[in-house]
């Protein structure tokens, strides 16, 4: 459209992966995600009116135009709603043009969510001056997702697309919000990380979620702990006549969970690649049989990589569908998807996507004309 200006501020940011620590964030756990190099770009122009407008390159047909006293959280909408939810969350108070572009694939667990709102919300503190530091930011994006979408996400999304750094994946402790570089350099070891999307999303059956995370806060309660950050192995296996069988079992996921992501830390400074597979499968087997939220085209791939050169694989992300990953040599990467399509055919399930991708950086101002 003719009437849309050269930007003033240029900023992008990045999907991720979360390499281990599922299902556990609620847990006061700790978590493990890396930024990829897939980015979602904002181009934001400053207006002398309260008029919002917003156009992505991945919606051609829709270009929003509204006001900023329009502003509606939970008042419905399509994709613009990830963006006005950060304007409103920054309590922005002038009119904005809002171009977006982005790489990260939509909906493959890879978080464009996340990429779109950090994308705007880096943008928009440079274009306004709002000093906000990233990890302010990243509470301000999450509010956004939570309060304006109304989708229930946590910390993990935002945090690491605005503070994840190339060559490094992102230890964000859940319980006091603290992060810690970690170095992860796939490249330097010739390895990858495989990203198999089965594009496939099993509806659960109405609560599913909330029971597995109700049966590991009723295991903390009778067991006497806070959380399953404060319960050790030994402490479950002592109290396990006190809880229900799935009360033990989700318990179970939880504490080794959390104690794998402590594992996978140690094993990535010491570069320990080939035992960090078996750490990353470890989990893939506990979420599986102990919490329960796998499905069969994910141990498919699951399985199918492991049979096929890769160090570890493991599901990602909610469960039931979505996304597995697989650690895999580069030069077997090929190998490794060849079977998986295979065997993916052959079980008749629709075929995956394959995304690969190597620790990134987090988001970052591209272009600053904000003084002009
Ligand atoms: P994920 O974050 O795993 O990719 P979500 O369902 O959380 O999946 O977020 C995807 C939604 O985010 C899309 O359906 C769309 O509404 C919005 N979105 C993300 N990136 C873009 C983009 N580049 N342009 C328009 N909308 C986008
Ligand atoms: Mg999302």
């Amino acid at each position: 459209m003719s009437d849309w200006l050269e930007p003033h501020v240029i900023a992008s940011a990045p999907g991720r992966v979360n390499l281990i620590g599922e299902h556990i964030d609620f847990s006061h756990g700790f978590v493990l995600p890396f930024a990829i190099a897939d980015r979602t770009t904002a181009k934001l122009r400053r207006r002398d009116d309260s008029i919002i407008r917003i156009r992505s390159v991945q919606r051609p047909d829709d270009v929003i135009s509204t006001s900023l006293s329009e502003l509606n959280p939970l008042g419905g909408g399509d994709w613009e709603r990830y963006v006005l939810g950060v304007i409103w969350s920054l309590k922005i108070d002038q009119g904005v043009d809002i171009e977006i572009d982005g790489q990260v694939p939509l909906g493959a667990g890879l978080s464009s969510s996340a990429a779109l709102e950090c994308a705007v919300a880096v943008a928009l503190n440079q274009l306004f001056a709002l000093n906000h530091s990233r990890k302010e930011l990243a509470l301000l994006t999450q509010k956004a997702e939570n309060d304006y979408v109304g989708v229930p996400c946590g910390i993990m999304d935002q945090s690491v697309s605005l503070m994840a750094q190339e060559g490094s994946a992102l230890l964000l402790d859940c319980r006091d919000l603290t992060t810690t570089l970690i170095p992860f350099d796939l490249a330097a070891s010739s390895l990858e990380l495989l990203v198999i999307d089965t594009q496939v999303h099993h509806t659960l059956v109405d609560g599913g979620y909330a029971e597995r995370r109700n049966n590991c806060e009723s295991a903390a309660a009778k067991i006497g702990v806070v959380s399953m950050r404060d319960l050790s192995s030994q402490l479950l296996q002592e109290s396990k006549s006190l809880l229900t069988e799935h009360e033990f079992l989700r318990a179970r996921h939880a504490v080794t969970e959390i104690a794998r992501v402590a594992q996978a830390v140690e094993l990535l400074k010491a570069k320990d690649f080939n035992e960090l597979g078996k750490v990353i499968t470890a989990s893939h087997l506990s979420l599986r049989d102990d919490y329960e939220v796998s499905c069969p085209e994910l141990n498919c791939a699951v399985d199918t990589a492991l049979a096929n050169g890769a160090l570890g694989a493991r599901m990602v992300g909610g469960g039931f569908g979505g996304s597995a990953i697989a650690l895999v040599a580069q030069n077997q990467l090929d190998v490794t998807e060849k079977a998986i399509a295979a065997a993916f055919s052959s079980a008749g399930f629709i075929a995956p996507r394959f995304f690969t991708s190597l620790p990134s950086d987090g988001a970052r101002v591209e272009l600053d004309l904000s003084s002009i």
